[in-house]
């Protein structure tokens, strides 16, 4: 997926931050298609949300169609980044975060997660069958084991290649740039109006051991607010956690703000955050999709490059995500 984003230097923080003008001065511009609709992240989205179709389009839950939507991404090992052939870290792991959220605020999730390929239904499986909203590491997987989920060695050949070349010019630090990370991120309404998510990836290619991501963590990669909206992200997960960023892009709807203009005022909080940081947008892309319980949605992103799919009564469609660095 090496075409997917396309990195560009970045020459000054010369746009202005939206997130600090008055909400009224932001606009409303959001696409509307009203529902069943289903939004994810990336060109692997496409496939996912033909899945996730056949659940919606005979009224089937959100909560449903998301699980099986990116059930699918898991299981291709064709995606990298994905479950089963997805990149390991730098101990040859994969480890993989994922996490679901349905329109009643049931939360379900696992980090950290090795051998299962579906993550997302270990995650479900936590909602639905714990008192608890996350499990980690080796406890997720005795979990997954308990309930049935089958052991297999998620390290594919290719992935294994990768690593062992990568190994020779390792650092210290995993580098982070667009072809060694992507998450599916699935967003839905159904035709009963209610809203679900799920989120599940491999993580950054090459992390240390242990770390996690914000795919897994709810309210950084995902979040749900049936009366709200649904919003999730892709990208450097330290930055999305670091703001709680799907949170935040829910947060700016409620407050009126379309899709659109909340996934945008999300992307500028994460430049300011890195401004005030000293640190440069060069490595760092995040890219947001959201919907609101109209159907509206929208999408925004750091670097030129994101995109994401849109499955509707207009069919199933790869769409260009607008951008803030120029380019
Ligand atoms: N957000 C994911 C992570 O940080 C990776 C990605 O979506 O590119 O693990």
């Amino acid at each position: 997926m090496q075409s997917r984003r396309k990195f560009l230097r970045y020459s000054g923080f010369g746009a202005l931050l939206l997130q600090q003008l008055p909400l009224f001065a932001l606009g409303q511009s959001s696409k509307t298609t009203g529902k069943p609709i289903v939004l994810s992240t990336w060109d692997f989205g496409l496939k996912a949300n033909a899945e996730a179709w056949k659940v919606l389009s005979n009224n089937g839950r959100a909560v449903d169609a998301v699980e099986q939507g990116v059930r699918f991404t898991e299981a291709d090992p064709t995606e990298r980044s994905v479950g089963y052939g997805g990149r390991p870290d730098r101990d040859g792991i994969v480890t993989l975060d994922a996490c679901i959220m349905d329109d009643k605020a049931n939360i379900g999730s696992v980090a950290g997660l090795e051998h299962i390929v579906h993550a997302v239904s270990v995650a479900r499986a936590v909602m639905d069958k714990t008192p608890h909203v996350m499990l980690v590491g080796d406890g997720a997987l005795q979990f997954a084991k308990e309930q049935g989920f089958k052991m297999e060695n998620l390290l594919t050949e290719a992935s294994e290649q990768e690593w062992k070349a990568w190994l020779k010019t390792a650092k210290y630090e995993p580098v982070v740039n667009i072809e060694n990370h992507d998450t599916i991120g699935m967003i839905a309404l159904d035709a009963a109006g209610n809203l679900s998510g799920a989120c599940t990836t491999s993580g950054m290619a090459f992390k240390l051991h242990g770390r996690v991501g914000d795919s897994p963590i709810i309210g950084a990669g995902l979040y749900v607010d049936n009366e709200i909206g649904a919003a999730t992200a892709t990208g450097h997960g330290e930055e999305v956690i670091r703001t709680v960023g799907s949170h935040l892009v829910v947060e700016l709807m409620r407050q009126g703000l379309s899709p659109q203009k909340a996934c945008e005022a999300a992307v500028h909080r994460i430049v300011a955050f890195t401004k005030k940081r000293g640190k440069t947008l060069d490595a760092i892309q995040v890219g947001f999709i959201a919907l609101n319980k109209k159907g509206e949605y929208g999408a925004y992103c750091i670097h030129k490059g994101f995109n994401f799919a849109k499955y509707d009564h207009n069919g199933n469609e790869l769409k260009a995500a607008k951008h803030y660095l120029k380019g």
